[in-house]
Formats: C-alpha cells, sequence, structure tokens
C-alpha cells in the first residue's frame, strides 16, 4: 500500500506544535508496518540549514495559479528510512515564520496543495492513499475531485483528511480563493466551501476527502457538538459515518527517559532515582530553590486561550499559597506571556517563566517537574500529557478531548489511576486539584511514588493507533474495489 502523507510541519524539520510530531512520527511506524509511506511538506527557511543541505533536487516546473505560472521545485531527503519531498518556492515559503497569519496564507497553501497533486506523475508515485492534515492541506481533496479525475492516474486515490484542531480553519475571501485556484462559483455554496460568508480551507477538506479522522475518540464526539464543534459541527454531524477518532501516540523512541541526551542525568521506571536529580538540575537551571519537597509543576504549551492559561491567571496567588513551585516554558500571545514574566517577578527562586520555543529546555521540564498542568478549554488530542506521564510526571488536567482518553483519574480508594482531573473550565476547580496533587505529593509519598510507577508504565506507543490507520485505509481501497 502507498501512502503520502501531506502537512505543514513535521519534526524533525519544522515545529510549531503537536501536529509536527504525529507527522514525523506516524508514517515511521506504518513504514515497520510494510507500507509505503512518503511525507511532502512545504520548503521553508526555517527548516535546519544542515537539512537543507542534505537535500537532493529532484526537479522543477511550474505550477499553474489561474493563469500565473509559480515555480515549483522538490527536493527529497530520506530519514530514518521515511522519504520526504519539500515543495520549494522561495517566495512563498522563505519567512520567517511558518504561518503568515494574514491573506498570504491563502495563495501559499493553495499552491501547495496544488503543487502536491503536479508533483504525482513526476515522481511516478501515485498513492493509494494521500493523507492530508489540517486546513493548510483542505485543498487538496477540491482539487483532485474537481481537476484530476480526468487521468486514471488520478481516479483511484482515496483521500483522508484529519483534524488535528478544528480551531483553526483556514479562512478566506472568495476573491481571494477564486484569484488562487480559479475555481467556479459551483464551489462557493454552503455545501461545499462557502463558510458564513467566506471559503474555508478546513471545510473543503471536510466535504471533499473520503474518510475524516481526529486526533482522539473524544475530540471525534466533541466536534459534532455546537459547544465545541467551531460552527463546524452541522458540517461533521452530516459526515459522522465517515469520521472517527483515533488517538495520537508519541515517538517512544524519542520522548525515553533512559536514553534522552537532553536530560542532565537518565533514568527508567525501574530505576527512577535520578528523577529527582533532573529536578535539582531543572531548579538549578532555572534559578528556582532547589528543593526536593516543594512539589514542581510544569507546563509546556503554546500560549494561547486554548491551554487554559486564563485559569492560571485567576488563581496564581491562591496556587502558590502552596508549597509548590512552577515552571512555565512557552510562547505566543503576548498578554499571557507578559503574565507570566510578571509571575516569575512576583515570585522570584518559585516561578520560573521562560518565554521561549526550546525543545531541550522542554523535554527538561517533562523531566525535573512532579506534576505536569494542562486545563486546557479543549484540547483534541494532547501529546503533551502523554509525553509528561512517560517522564513520571503527574499531569492535572481538565476532562476534555484527548486529556479525558489518557488520563486516568486518582481513585483513593482503589489506588488506581495516573493523574488529577477536574471536569468544568473553572479555576477554582482546576485550584482544588492542585491542591489536592500538591497535598498527596506532600503528605503520601508512597501512594505518590506508585501513581508515578502506573505513569511511566502506560503504552502510548503508536502501535494500536498505527494499526487503527492502517485498518482504515485497507477499508477504503476495498470499498474502491
Ligand atoms: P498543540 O499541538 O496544541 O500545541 P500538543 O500537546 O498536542 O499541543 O503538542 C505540543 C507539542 O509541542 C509537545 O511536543 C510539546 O512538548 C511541544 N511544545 C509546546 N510548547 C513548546 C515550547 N515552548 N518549547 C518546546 N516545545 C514545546
Amino acid at each position: 500500500m502507498k501512502v503520502l502523507f501531506c502537512a505543514s510541519e513535521a519534526v524533525p524539520f519544522i515545529k510549531t506544535g503537536g501536529l509536527a510530531d504525529v507527522v514525523g512520527s506516524l508514517p515511521k511506524k506504518l513504514l515497520s508496518e510494510d507500507m509505503d509511506v512518503r511525507v511532502v511538506l512545504p520548503k521553508y527557511r526555517l527548516i535546519p540549514y544542515a537539512d537543507i543541505c542534505r537535500m537532493e533536487h529532484v526537479c522543477d516546473f511550474t505550477v499553474d495559479m489561474n493563469g500565473q505560472n509559480v515555480y515549483c521545485g522538490v527536493d527529497t531527503l530520506t530519514v530514518d528510512k521515511v522519504v520526504y519531498y519539500f515543495v520549494d518556492n522561495l517566495a512563498l515559503f522563505g519567512s520567517d515564520r511558518v504561518y503568515t497569519g494574514d491573506e498570504r496564507e491563502c495563495f501559499r497553501f493553495a499552491f501547495f496543495a496544488h503543487a502536491v497533486l503536479e508533483i504525482l506523475p513526476r515522481l511516478d508515485f501515485f498513492p493509494d492513499i494521500l493523507h492530508c492534515h489540517d486546513w493548510q492541506t483542505g485543498m487538496i481533496p477540491v482539487l483532485l475531485h474537481g481537476w484530476y479525475q480526468g487521468d486514471e492516474r488520478y481516479r483511484g486515490i482515496r483521500t483522508v483528511f484529519t483534524i488535528h484542531n478544528i480551531k483553526y480553519q483556514g479562512l478566506f475571501s472568495f476573491d481571494n480563493v477564486r484569484r488562487c485556484l480559479g475555481l467556479n462559483d459551483g464551489y462557493f455554496t454552503p455545501d461545499n466551501l462557502e463558510f458564513y460568508g467566506v471559503a474555508s480551507f478546513l471545510k473543503a477538506g471536510l466535504v471533499f476527502s473520503h474518510f475524516i479522522t481526529t486526533v482522539s475518540p473524544s475530540y471525534a464526539e466533541e466536534i459534532r457538538t455546537t459547544y465545541y464543534g467551531e460552527r463546524m459541527d452541522g458540517i461533521l454531524r452530516k459526515r459522522e459515518k465517515v469520521l472517527r477518532g483515533i488517538l495520537n501516540g508519541i515517538d517512544t523512541a524519542s520522548y525515553d527517559p533512559a536514553h534522552d541526551v537532553a536530560l542532565g542525568a537518565r533514568y527508567s521506571r525501574r530505576d527512577h532515582g535520578n528523577k529527582r536529580l533532573c529536578k535539582a538540575f531543572l531548579q538549578e537551571e532555572l534559578g528556582l530553590a532547589v528543593d526536593a519537597s516543594a512539589p514542581l509543576i510544569g507546563m509546556v504549551t503554546r500560549l494561547t486561550p486554548q491551554k487554559g492559561i486564563d485559569l492560571v491567571e485567576r488563581v496564581l496567588d491562591d496556587i502558590m499559597r502552596t508549597p509548590a513551585q512552577a515552571v512555565f516554558l512557552g510562547s505566543g500571545d503576548s498578554g499571557y506571556e507578559e503574565f507570566l514574566r510578571d509571575a516569575a517577578r512576583r515570585y522570584p527562586g518559585r516561578i520560573a517563566a521562560c518565554i521561549a520555543q526550546d525543545e531541550g529546555l522542554a523535554r527538561r521540564v517533562y523531566a525535573g517537574s512532579d506534576l505536569f498542568l494542562m486545563p486546557s478549554l479543549f484540547e483534541p488530542c494532547g501529546l503533551s500529557q502523554m509525553i509528561a506521564l512517560r517522564y513520571g510526571s503527574i499531569p492535572i488536567v481538565r476532562e476534555t478531548g484527548g486529556l479525558r482518553d489518557t488520563v486516568e483519574p486518582y481513585n483513593r480508594y482503589t489506588d488506581k489511576g495516573n493523574g488529577f482531573s477536574f471536569r468544568n473550565y473553572n479555576a477554582h476547580e482546576m485550584l482544588y486539584c492542585i491542591e489536592d496533587a500538591v497535598r498527596m505529593y506532600r503528605e503520601q509519598p508512597d501512594a505518590f511514588e506508585r501513581m508515578v510507577m502506573r505513569a511511566m508504565r502506560a503504552d502510548f506507543s503508536w502501535k494500536a493507533s498505527a494499526a487503527a490507520y492502517k485498518r482504515l485505509y485497507a477499508q477504503l481501497l476495498a470499498q474502491k474495489g
């Protein structure tokens, strides 16, 4: 079976969030299941220079963007046996940000969609499955459906569209989309791309793909409701027969405290004495009081309203009335960044605020913290809580989306569970939960220790999920036959 992943980011080349982790790790796992899985990405200038130097040029041609011929180069690089292709156009992908966040995105990702379909004959690689990820690739199924059906080499391709976050919808004016792709008026109707007066790339993917997946079973249910659906719930209810939630995994070889080179000391479930050392190193690195008895709460996150920083802001002083310390690593909205910097100034030695994107430090926070906070407003899957569990940091989460599917709340009567959770998006519910966790850390160290053991034992590898994707692909191909 031949599968082509199309996405706007993938580890190890370019990452702004969990999408990159997924696209960087799932193909590797599928490859080991005897499938030919390749990945196509934009060639951003931000990709590490060493990788750019190792790429080989495959071909170049021009893509017809509604009458305008636009240069498209294709480079390739193989990493961990996965073949990656990079769509090159420096004018479009040469900026110092992955996403420009404005109307230019329309042309960038319309071009990317068109280029992906145009490179197939040039690579002589016609996949059975085109697996598209998030709104940036939403136009691929549309173009495949509208423009390429006359060519029998394209006709058999089945498309899967995965929603990693329904909040990001790729909304642009009709004029802009028309200018880029020259689609006819029939596409700009409520049954197709129209979305409250504009065109949506995300909706395009939802309407035109053969199958839709999202990244956890709970999120698959939630996005069919008005509360979580971000106004896409109608189309998702309409297509619910072809919508499925498949939980993400993490790259357990990369996220492994026994071999993680970013850590000052390594440890495993069987021998995790060095986790204490990691905590002391982290406290020292960030200027916190080096104190083993202070429960250290970590947070590694994009700073957007999704991630629940508002709750932290509301009860920060109450949290600091417990003996806890906190480390925040994140970047994003300037208001949240300022709040965190200010919190660190107000609580020197007890709060550290690192406003950065720093993979190594992220790993040291997972390893060095005792508790890991994720009070998300919504969370499609969430990888951070899985990484935290693997590093023996106990998650405190809101019961939503993938957090609900991966964190089992502690039950003191049965001594089961691997974390703490609260139901409503409410600062005091979160606070009580943090207080519980802190109390347990201080007063019941043996029970806390057993919970750490259970956390580190949990299996978040791609094994089960890759098998689920494989079954889904096979099912789609069987329907075609
Ligand atoms: P999302 O995709 O919504 O950002 P996830 O929990 O699915 O959230 O994935 C987040 C990923 O990005 C994790 O691998 C996390 O460690 C990483 N990450 C988030 N913020 C930072 C940061 N400031 N520095 C380094 N890594 C980060």
